[in-house]
């Protein structure tokens, strides 16, 4: 089932009294989720994703602005009348309801020609407690599974009915790391597997690029970028959101263009055919770096930890506005640490310039 929004628009009020004015929780957002992808919601605390979320699932009205689920407007239905599966953060299973009582949970209410029996309820709870793999937890309360277990049973409750489209609100939050990476990889699997146009939420970037076919970047309730994982963090369209994705994240420093060549303090570090001279925000990702006894970029070492495969130079710089720059090395490179300084040279594809008044990216040709 394919979604579009349509210049929807969410405002509340304010919640601080001494403010006036209206919180825009979410900005005319227009964009289309594919028939059977999953796409990810990606932001910082309080950009709107949940808003968004709930715009969908019906739980709040918009202020202005449409839903469709394939060709049907839904903006005036009710959650219960979209067709929607929903997972939150907390589990919100019922404590005194076993395992299947609480999968059947929402298929009891079925009327009419939907009605089932019994027997069919168990069948498709069966069914669908085998997709999750906790078929053999059927019949257990909540307080006697693990946290990821019962991620598991709320995800099946979400599925049970087939659902058209399934809304996922931060459903990995509650889990410790490991869980969370094999969590993530079923809801992956399962979302393949069923087809279900899937939305997912988080603040997890590498979260959201490892688990979606496409993810839009929000920042304070307005869409920053809508692409394929990989397209986005290769092409960032602003400053905020080539800082917002990536581990370790990009090093930013202050620099300028002059006369096709761009500048970190006195060092020409690249040549840029292109862009106008003017100052610049210079974005290197950690695996742009090469080490280079005669590169132009000169930092100071500060610390190498080596992790096997690569190696992270750990470096400061004068120009650059974090406190250190990581830069990712094969492993394969020897790097002496006797030294105060360490050379680079960049590839320039990893190396981004954004105008330093809009913090948009200025692409060179
Ligand atoms: P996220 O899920 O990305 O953390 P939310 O969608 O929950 O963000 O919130 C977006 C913005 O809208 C925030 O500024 C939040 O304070 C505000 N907001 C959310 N719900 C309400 C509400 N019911 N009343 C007033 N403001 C709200
Ligand atoms: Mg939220």
């Amino acid at each position: 089932m394919k979604v579009v929004l349509q210049n929807l628009t969410k405002k509340f009020p304010n919640r601080n009294k001494k403010e006036a004015g209206e919180v825009i929780a979410v900005n005319d957002f227009t964009f289309e989720i594919p028939d059977g992808k999953l796409i990810g919601l990606l932001g910082p605390s309080g950009c709107g994703k949940s808003t968004t979320l709930n715009l969908i699932s019906g739980l709040q009205k918009p202020t202005s602005g449409k839903i469709f689920f394939g060709e049907d407007d839904v903006t005036g239905l009710p959650p219960e009348h979209r067709g929607i599966g929903l997972v939150f953060q907390n589990y919100a299973l019922y404590p005194h309801l076993t395992v299947r009582q609480n999968i059947i949970f929402p298929l009891q209410n079925l009327k009419g020609k939907n009605k089932l029996t019994k027997e069919q309820m168990d069948e498709k709870a069966l069914e669908i407690a085998k997709l999750v793999q906790i078929d053999g937890l059927m019949d257990r309360k909540p307080s006697e599974l693990s946290g990821g277990q019962q991620q598991r049973v709320a995800i099946a409750r979400a599925l049970v009915k087939m659902p058209r489209v399934l809304l996922l609100d931060e459903p990995l939050s509650n889990l410790d790391a490991r869980l969370r990476l094999q969590t993530r990889e079923e809801i992956r699997r399962i979302q393949r597997e069923t087809g279900i146009t899937t939305v997912f939420v988080t603040h997890d970037q590498e979260e959201a690029m490892s688990i979606s076919d496409m993810i839009v970047v929000m920042k304070d309730g307005i869409i920053q970028q809508i692409g394929a994982p990989q397209e986005v963090y290769d092409n960032p369209v602003n400053l905020f959101v080539a800082k917002f994705l990536g581990t370790p994240p990009i090093s930013v420093f202050e620099g300028c263009v002059r006369a096709g060549k761009l500048y970190i303090g006195d060092d020409c570090i690249m040549d840029v055919a292109g862009i106008d001279d003017q100052d610049v925000y210079i974005g290197i990702r950690p695996e742009g770096f090469i080490l280079d006894g005669d590169g132009p970029l000169c930092c100071d070492l500060k610390g190498v930890e080596v992790m096997g495969r690569d190696i992270t130079i750990v470096s400061t710089h004068d120009g650059c506005m974090s406190d250190e720059i990581r830069s990712i090395i094969s492993s394969d490179y020897k790097v002496s640490v006797n030294t105060d300084q360490v050379r680079f040279s960049l590839k320039p594809h990893k190396v981004h310039i954004f105008s330093k008044t809009t913090e948009m990216r200025l692409s060179g040709n």
